[in-house]
């Protein structure tokens, strides 16, 4: 069903302190057309953290009734906080042909998956153990009992690594940010992408969209 659009649908997981936001970040200054879809969570926001920007936020019992409602397209428990992925804003932007990138863990890019599974699975890795840990703490944002719980949680999202189709390990950052702007850049040279895109030029050359499954 996917390939009736001409945008493509990335999914960016990590062990958090891998450096994934800063490299989402460049990734969409560098690509100001991919759209980041802001998720909604349980979770306090941190110093700096702005309502509508980082996350929406939300308690408990509004989240859970939106799960009731359907609202998410997917949504996990992660590190003891909810967090979910709006199925309109998805939905809107897939049929504006819009590129969507979603930062979610590996439960979530589970469940979007099955229903798309032409979404790109992008895991983050860190170049060692000890560069995560330090990381987390450098970042200096959460209290020591959250960094451990957050250290304990990342080798069972690595173990996830496996679900992915692109792996990037964030040691040199201008690497792993060139890595994923060629991820991105080949995702959109899909021939079902293409096609979409270019549906009219197809179609004076011939080409027919439906051989290509
Ligand atoms: P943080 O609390 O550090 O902002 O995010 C923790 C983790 O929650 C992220 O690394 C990401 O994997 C996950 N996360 C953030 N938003 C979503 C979401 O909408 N759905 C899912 N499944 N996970 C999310």
């Amino acid at each position: 069903m996917n390939q009736h659009f001409s945008g493509s649908l990335f999914m960016v997981a990590a062990p958090s302190g891998a450096g994934k936001s800063t490299l989402v970040n460049a990734l969409l200054a560098q690509e100001p057309a991919i759209k980041l879809s802001i998720s909604t969570t349980t979770r306090p926001p941190r110093p700096g953290e702005e309502h509508g920007r980082e996350y929406f936020f939300t308690t408990v019992e509004d989240f859970t009734a939106r799960v009731d409602a359907g609202e998410f397209l997917e949504w996990a428990e992660v590190h003891g906080n909810y967090y979910g992925t709006s199925r309109l804003f998805v939905a809107e932007q897939m049929r504006a042909g819009t590129d969507i990138l979603l930062e979610i863990d590996w439960q979530g890019a589970r469940q979007v998956k099955k229903q798309f599974p032409q979404a790109a699975g992008i895991f983050i890795l860190p170049p060692s153990i000890a560069a995560l840990e330090e990381r987390l703490h450098k970042r200096g944002q959460d209290e020591p009992h959250v960094i451990t719980r957050r250290l304990l949680a990342a080798g069972g999202e690595i173990a996830h690594a496996p679900e992915f189709e692109y792996v990037i390990i964030n040691e040199e950052f201008p690497v792993a940010l060139s890595e994923l702007t060629a991820i991105v850049r080949s995702a959109r040279c899909r021939f079902a992408q293409q096609a979409a895109r270019n549906a009219s030029l197809f179609a004076q050359l011939g080409i027919h969209a439906e051989l290509h499954d």
